[in-house]
This record gives structure tokens, C-alpha cells and sequence, in this order.
């Protein structure tokens, strides 16, 4: 997959996690989109590979694209090189894993697959039919990333529920009580009370 899709994924991962509580932040953000690209520096060709182009060179040319970098060892030596963040901000080395992994796990819809426990060369797909495999650059690889930020797009607004934290628990109680609200009728005030409790009870007073 592409810079732009991994990307893109990441983007959801982060949108998808906020929603939940666990707001990555700035730093957890670059770090997540870091990680998210941080597999390919194994190919000069990269959208990372080309920024560090004596790495890239060395390590396409020692293992290949698609081997270390794309493995659970791989991870673990990710891992181990960016410990150092465990002094500064621990959170920020969750979420470079987290980008990481988010990587591989895309890949593994890749028509190459992805070699997780290498060296031992065992490719992984995320389906197994071949025809649902996204070639490298090909359309159907444009229309998972229009995907991905129509997805991101659409979470953004319900993940940080406006100027709150409350995440898609407030968003979805906030849309609920509207439906209720616009939709109630006579018998309005009795589902509130049953739907939404001691805040409604509290909002009506
Ligand atoms: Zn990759």
C-alpha cells in the first residue's frame, strides 16, 4: 500500500481510539502516523524511503521490501530502538506501536501478503481469496483510501462530540435523544425518562 493509504488508516485508527477515550494528542498523533509509515523504510521507493535514503537503501538491499520491517520481529526491534521514548513519554511509544501494527495489518490485504513471522517465510493475507486482494497503486487501492477518509471524515465530528470528550457514548446518547425529541409525540417525556434517566429528568426541570 501506499504512503497516502497507511495514512489515511492510521488516520481512522486515531479517530476510532479518540472515540473510545483514548485521545491520542499531538505527539501521539506524529507518533502514530510515524509508525503507520515506519515499515516501509525498508524500500528506498517509499514515501519514508526517500526521506531516508542511505537506510532504506541498505535495508532493501540486506533483507528486501516486505521481510523484517513487515514482521512481528520487526516490531519488537521497533520497539526496542524507539525505548528510549519510555523516559520522555511512554504514550507517544504505545501509539508509534499502534501505527506499526495498524501498517501491517493493511498489508496484509496487499496481493503480496506479509510476512509476520519471518524469517521464517509464511506470508499472511487478510482474505483468502485472491480476486479481494489490492494490487500495490492499483484503482482498488484509491477506493480504500476514499474510504478510509470518508470514515475518518465521518467519526471525526461523533469521536470528540463537538467542543466535549465524551466520545461516541455522549455522540450516540446526544443523536438518541434527539431522535427521541423530534420523533416523541405525546409520549415524549415518559421515553426520555426511560432512555436517558437522571440527566433527561434533570434537562426537563
Ligand atoms: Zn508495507
Amino acid at each position: 500500500m501506499k504512503a497516502a493509504t497507511h495514512a489515511a488508516f492510521a488516520g481512522v485508527v486515531g479517530v476510532t481510539a479518540a472515540g473510545f477515550g483514548a485521545h491520542p494528542g499531538t505527539v501521539g498523533a506524529g507518533a502514530l502516523l510515524l509508525g503507520a509509515l515506519l515499515p516501509d523504510v525498508d524500500t528506498a521507493h517509499s514515501g519514508l524511503g526517500r526521506w531516508v535514503r542511505p537506510v532504506s537503501t541498505r535495508l532493501e538491499r540486506k533483507f528486501g521490501h516486505r521481510t523484517l520491517t513487515h514482521s512481528l520481529l520487526g516490531t519488537l526491534v521497533v520497539a526496542c530502538v524507539f525505548s528510549w521514548l519510555l523516559l520522555l513519554n511512554p504514550a507517544a511509544l504505545v501509539w508509534l506501536l499502534i501505527g506499526y501494527l495498524s501498517h501491517l495489518l493493511l498489508d496484509t490485504a496487499n496481493v503480496s501478503g506479509v510476512p509476520l513471522l519471518w524469517p521464517w517465510r509464511l506470508q499472511f493475507w487478510l482474505v483468502g481469496n485472491r480476486a479481494w486482494r489490492v494490487p500495490y497503486g492499483s484503482p482498488q487501492e484509491f477506493v480504500w483510501f476514499g474510504v478510509f477518509c470518508a470514515v475518518g471524515a465521518a467519526l471525526t465530528p461523533l469521536s470528540i462530540d463537538g467542543a466535549s470528550t465524551r466520545g461516541f457514548t455522549g455522540s450516540s446518547r446526544r443523536l438518541t435523544g434527539r431522535c427521541r425529541t423530534i420523533c416523541g409525540g405525546p409520549t415524549r417525556m415518559r421515553s426520555l425518562r426511560w432512555s436517558t434517566g437522571r440527566t433527561c429528568l434533570r434537562g426537563r426541570a
